[in-house]
């Protein structure tokens, strides 16, 4: 059973009230394929899991295009449809999906404690966390002087703003690698900067690339800064081949400037509490879902610095439900 929460018992529980605290059997944070699929197969469990969703509902995946390798989908499925219907499905059994962000977290006793938009506390018995990570940036003072004249880090929300234009993705991975070639339907022409003589890319995705018409690999470049007037993006100043004795500063003249260099993992809230690996992954006992905190699971990218896709975040967010299903049965004898 739950102890009801003692409002006294520290300063920083001082300002909620004892109407804001609310007793859960499975808290889910986040709300990607990891979440919805915990979110499934928990409600489906009876533990009446409640779910908040988090900044970007839906997680990455409402940010991408068409997705061709989630099983099931023989045609393709575009991102957003793919995450609401997992969100149908979670509440066609019961999940209560919830608006709210979790901003602080005590998990240092019994049951889990985890404050909700620092108003609220869910005192929960079990703890999925499925956060996902976020897109990285170059950490570029012009990345800030732009930001809303040009800068993004998400392709498919911004690009119809740059039809018929010039415009640049950096890095060389799948995420690049589609997002040039979205751009590529758009924009006049597409630039991808890769820091090295290959791609990261899957080769199916490479092979795309490479023969997308109005695609320009700039092999060997690194962005050094922006330029344009009034916070607007009008051009990249690059190094090609850096560090190296030819290295040489060439300037591109672009109105877009995409960043598409890796995620990271949103973890920090947890980390006085649960441990993660040094970029900030969670880890979690081999072949399980298990936190070093019984009773905390962890799933989907926030914990996946590996596969980081979505069948695998799907996948693993089965697991977590079911981690928890059992470490409920086990504690009630
Ligand atoms: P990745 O980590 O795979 O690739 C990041 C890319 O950005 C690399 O080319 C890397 O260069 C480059 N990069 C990183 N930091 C910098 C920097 N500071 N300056 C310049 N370049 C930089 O991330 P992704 O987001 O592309 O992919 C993540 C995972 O998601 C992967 O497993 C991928 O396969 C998967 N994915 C799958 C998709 C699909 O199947 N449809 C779509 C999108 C992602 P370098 O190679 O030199 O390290």
């Amino acid at each position: 059973m739950f102890k009801p929460l003692d409002i006294n018992e520290n300063e920083e529980n001082k300002s909620v009230d004892a109407t804001d605290v609310e007793q859960v059997k499975c808290l889910i944070i986040g709300s990607g394929p990891a979440g919805y699929t915990a979110a499934i197969y928990a409600a489906r469990a009876n533990l009446t899991p409640v779910m908040y969703e988090g900044l970007q509902p839906g997680g990455q995946l409402t940010t991408t295009t068409e997705v061709e390798n989630f099983p099931g989908y023989p045609e393709g499925v575009t991102g957003p449809v793919l995450m609401e219907d997992m969100k149908k499905q979670a509440q066609r059994f019961g999940t209560d999906i919830r608006w709210g962000i979790a901003t602080k977290v005590d998990f240092s006793g019994n049951t889990h404690k985890v404050w909700i938009d620092e108003s609220k506390i869910i005192e929960a018995e079990t703890v999925i966390i499925a956060t996902g990570a976020t897109a990285k940036y170059l950490g570029l003072a012009d990345e800030k002087k732009y930001a809303g004249g040009g800068v993004s880090a998400c392709a498919t929300c911004d690009g119809f703003f740059y039809r018929g234009k010039d415009v640049a993705v950096v890095g060389g991975g799948d995420t690049a690698a589609e997002e040039a070639i979205y751009l590529s339907g758009l924009c006049n022409k597409v630039y991808m900067i890769v820091r090295r003589d290959e791609l990261r890319a899957s080769k199916v995705m490479a092979q795309r690339v490479q023969k997308t018409p109005n695609i320009e690999i700039l092999w060997k470049h690194q962005t050094k800064g922006l330029l344009g007037e009034n916070g607007v993006v009008e051009g990249a100043v690059l190094a090609k081949n850096k560090g190296e004795s030819n290295e040489e500063e060439i300037q591109i003249k672009i109105d877009g400037f995409f960043l598409a260099i890796g995620h990271k993992p949103n973890s920090d809230i947890f980390k006085d509490f649960i441990n993660t690996d040094e970029v900030g992954y969670i880890t979690t006992l081999p072949d399980t879902s298990k936190t070093n905190v019984p009773g905390v699971f962890a799933c989907g990218d926030v914990q996946d610095s590996h596969y980081r896709q979505a069948v695998t975040a799907a996948g693993s967010g089965c697991k977590a439900a079911i981690d928890a299903e059992r470490y409920l049965s086990e504690k009630q004898g």
